[in-house]
């Protein structure tokens, strides 16, 4: 097989990649984040903001998703594109998405900074011979299914075509392991690294499928020698049009990050972790930013589940003060637990109470004076 890796096999040194700035292949880890799917503006632009200040220097977001099912979201297209590449450019940060085909690639390689190629298109050779015809470096997952062997002859289509910067990105393989989506290999890291000079990154969300296993395994592929990590987030996993129940939210991406910070120096690595994990006041602010944009999640998952409501209630059981002071008591005992302070637990909660029935008035009757009176 050996002979096959004219171009990618190893070489008397390691590949280190400077691409307009970012270097990949060398001491330090590279920390790539952002969703799945691109969904919205607002969410491209939390998510890069929370991977800037976690030192990540790539955005991810799919806007041509490789769906499972053909009823599943598809999503964006080239609407997609242009929120993920301006967050990017925004915060500083290079913008990575999925090409799935020669027309989606010819409407995103002018205008992203790297391109990536799915497990599921690990083998579409034809799309692996134009992508090698771009000045664009490659990001080339392992398929679901490939050996070790598949995958680095399939970067030899890319380097042979004229493309020599791939990094090769290992995201799971399929085994009768049903406890976790696809079991990450670690081995396949250090094996690729063994037979190639090219950069190796571990993308621990697809591998897993898991949200709580994530952490684990990007800290367990750094310490097996991977050059950086793909990792899903998103403001709101709960609702993520894709992959919700793989992706970190962006607190636990930040937490993530400085976790990481010891365990790359542990192994004789770098990685920076959060802009200065010391108690900085930007550092302190981006960790607010992060949680801030959790509250405002599950905010607007609770609207949606009050609305729902209301389809059960009458109109006049819309407001029901004993149950409202029953979950205040509830909260207020909580936050007290948690040294929140109680007081603040009440009087947000009555805000939101409010607009709870304002919301479930509205969707039952349109009449203003009935909501005043009613709401009084
Ligand atoms: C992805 O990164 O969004 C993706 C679809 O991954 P994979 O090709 O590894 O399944
Ligand atoms: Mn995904």
């Amino acid at each position: 097989m050996m002979s096959q890796l004219k171009l990618v096999g190893k070489k008397a040194e390691h590949s280190v990649f400077d691409l307009a700035g970012l270097v990949i292949g060398g001491k330090e880890i590279v920390l790539m984040g952002g969703p799945c799917a691109v969904e919205s503006r607002e969410q491209m632009i939390a998510a890069a903001e929370t991977v800037r200040h976690s030192g990540g220097k790539v955005l991810r977001g799919g806007v041509f998703k490789p769906r499972t099912s053909p009823y599943s979201f598809q999503g964006l297209g080239e609407k997609g594109i242009d929120y993920l590449v301006q967050a990017a450019k925004d915060n500083n940060l290079m913008s990575v998405t999925e090409v799935i085909d020669t027309e989606s690639l010819k409407l995103v390689q002018d205008k992203v900074d790297i391109i990536q190629i799915g497990a599921r298109n690990m083998q579409n050779f034809q799309l692996l011979i134009e992508v090698g015809k771009v000045n664009k470096p490659v990001i080339l997952k392992r398929g679901l299914a490939a050996t070790v062997e598949e995958w680095l002859l399939a970067a030899e289509y890319i380097l042979a075509s004229g493309n020599p910067h791939v990094i090769l990105c290992e995201r799971g393989i399929r085994t009768y392991e049903p406890s976790t989506r696809n079991t990450l290999d670690l081995s396949a890291v250090v094996v690729a690294k063994q037979l190639s000079h090219l950069p190796v990154i571990v993308d621990p969300s697809h591998a897993a499928g898991r949200t709580d296993l994530i952490p684990a395994l990007a800290k367990a592929a750094i310490a097996a020698g991977a050059d950086g990590l793909l990792i899903e987030t998103h403001p709101n996993p709960a609702e993520a049009k894709s992959d919700g129940g793989q992706s970190l939210t962006l607190e636990q991406f930040w937490q993530l990050a400085t976790e990481l910070v010891k365990v790359a120096e542990s192994v004789g690595r770098t990685f920076a972790g959060p802009v200065k994990v010391q108690e900085s006041l930007q550092s302190l602010r981006a960790e607010i930013d992060a949680v801030d944009a959790d509250i405002v999640g599950l905010l607007a998952k609770r609207m949606k589940v009050v609305n729902k409501v209301a389809e059960h209630k009458t109109i006049d059981r819309i407001k029901d003060a004993n149950r409202e002071r029953e979950v205040v008591e509830r909260l207020s005992r909580l936050a007290q637990s948690l040294q929140c302070p109680p007081d603040l637990v009440k009087e947000i909660y009555n805000i939101v109470f409010d607009y709870g029935v304002k919301s479930q008035l509205h969707s039952k009757i349109t009449v203003e004076g009935n909501v005043s009176e009613i709401l009084r």
